[in-house]
């Protein structure tokens, strides 16, 4: 790799192609932070990704910190998993009647994360979404309870003090205002939000009203306000709640088949009652899903009364991008040894750098996931994060984006390393990130 290959490079195609779809889409795009709102610049549009790399429209290539925001741990266009795409493809794309790619993928991630049962959707917000109906109608409590700064989707009653976009104070114990307009506040009022990695508070929430809270539901570790690291003794508050009758949902969106085969629970020694996850068990297809125990899942239609269905769930080429996808996981059981290794010399490289140049950061990061806050630190609750330089942060991202580095887009997320990050791209990424803490500095 070049690192100083970009400076300079032209953005023109991209800046032609935002726009465009500044027009007809709004904000130019299909999910908000790909906009670069919080950095500024041109977002780059992409033309194509293979391994650690993506290239824009403009053919400027950057090694790739994104990994689709979770699903390419493997990397881009994966062999086994392209033709398995296009294997499938060639049997028909949708038949909206069952085949046998959902029963192979559901038997693999049963057997990989104790789930009894487990149902496809098409993104994790219908994970979350479908999730948290279903624990409402098994326990017929209709108050669910989330922490603040932890992201679960898009659907209405989670759009609630939802990561990086708002921080609200809530004035009362556990009441919490819409993270977006259009949420009505009856929505906003079923769900309760505690502070993350504060178990006190948590366990004073479930004394007063654990009764009437059907679920928590909670990021085990979290990556939405940049990654959190949940404590020992907020682990054990989560255990807690089941002694109320609420059940425990972990939502592993993210952290599923990242930070081990069986996600963050499996790292953490958590033992939730349901769990969602999207991301990559879609391989970087449309794919959610939510699972659990058989007694609490036998509680969705048909078998039971909770309903919930998609014309295009157990999509067949999704199945086999998610299938083949799990399938190269088992089969590199070093993978996640050298994923943890590589994000290790990443944190290492990154302080370095930044001491040297006299820029203050804290590193959160744990297998995969990193984020560099802009702050002394420590960093262990979305209040903490939330007083991290934006403005330092969007210099560094600039930085790193000429040189050739794609960081994640904002202060509050996670960065993803995939199999195939290796020297040459760790090389490359520490000098990019040593120039552009100097032109923090
Ligand atoms: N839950 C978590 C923890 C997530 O990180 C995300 C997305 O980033 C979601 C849920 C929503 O998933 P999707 O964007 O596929 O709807």
């Amino acid at each position: 790799v070049d690192s100083t290959q970009p400076s300079g490079a032209s953005t023109a195609q991209s800046e032609a192609l935002f726009d465009r779809a500044r027009r007809v889409t709004p904000g130019g795009v299909n999910s908000p932070v790909r906009a670069f709102r919080s950095v500024g610049g041109v977002p780059r549009f992409m033309a194509s990704a293979d391994g650690a790399y993506l290239t824009d429209a403009d053919g400027t290539r950057y090694v790739d910190y994104i990994g689709s925001w979770g699903p390419m741990i493997l990397g881009h266009n994966h062999p086994a998993v392209r033709d398995a795409v296009v294997q499938a493809a060639q049997d028909g794309t949708s038949f909206g009647a069952p085949g046998w790619r959902e029963v192979d993928l559901a038997e693999l991630v049963c057997r990989v994360t104790g789930a009894q049962k487990v149902r496809f959707v098409n993104s994790g917000t219908e994970a979350t979404m479908s999730a948290l109906r279903l624990a409402r109608g098994f326990t017929g409590r209709k108050y669910t309870l989330k922490f603040r700064g932890n992201y679960h989707g898009h659907a209405d009653a989670l759009l609630v003090e939802a990561g990086s976009g708002l921080m609200t104070n809530a004035d009362q114990l556990g009441t919490a205002a819409p993270s977006s307009a259009g949420v009505p506040d009856e929505y906003a009022r079923l769900t309760l939000v505690s502070e993350y990695n504060d178990p006190q508070a948590l366990d004073a929430l479930m004394r007063e009203r654990g009764h009437e809270i059907a679920a928590v539901i909670f990021e085990p570790v979290v990556g939405n306000a940049g990654v959190l690291l949940p404590t020992p003794d907020f682990l054990s508050a989560l255990h807690r709640v089941r002694e109320h009758g609420t059940l425990l949902i972990a939502d592993e969106v993210m952290t599923g088949f990242r930070l081990s085969a069986n996600g963050a629970t499996g790292r953490l020694g958590l033992t939730p009652d349901l769990s969602c996850w999207g991301k990559i068990i879609g391989g970087g297809l449309p794919v959610g899903a939510y699972g659990g125990r058989a007694e609490i899942m036998d509680f969705v239609s048909p078998q039971g009364p909770v309903y919930q269905a998609g014309t295009l769930s157990g999509n067949p080429l999704a199945m086999s991008a998610g299938l083949a996808t799990l399938q190269a996981l088992q089969d590199d059981p070093g993978l996640y040894a050298r994923l943890d290794a590589y994000t290790e010399r990443l944190a290492q490289g990154l302080q370095a750098a930044a001491d040297e140049a006299g820029v203050t950061v804290c590193i959160n990061h744990v297998g995969s996931m990193l984020t560099v806050f802009f702050q002394a630190g420590p960093v262990a609750t979305y209040t903490d994060a939330a007083r991290s330089d934006t403005a330092a942060f969007a210099v560094w991202f600039q930085g790193l984006l000429r040189r050739g580095v794609y960081w994640a887009p904002s202060q509050f997320e996670s960065i993803f390393v995939s199999g195939v990050h290796g020297d040459t791209e760790l090389q490359a990424t520490l000098q990019a990130a040593r120039e552009a803490f100097l032109e923090v500095a």
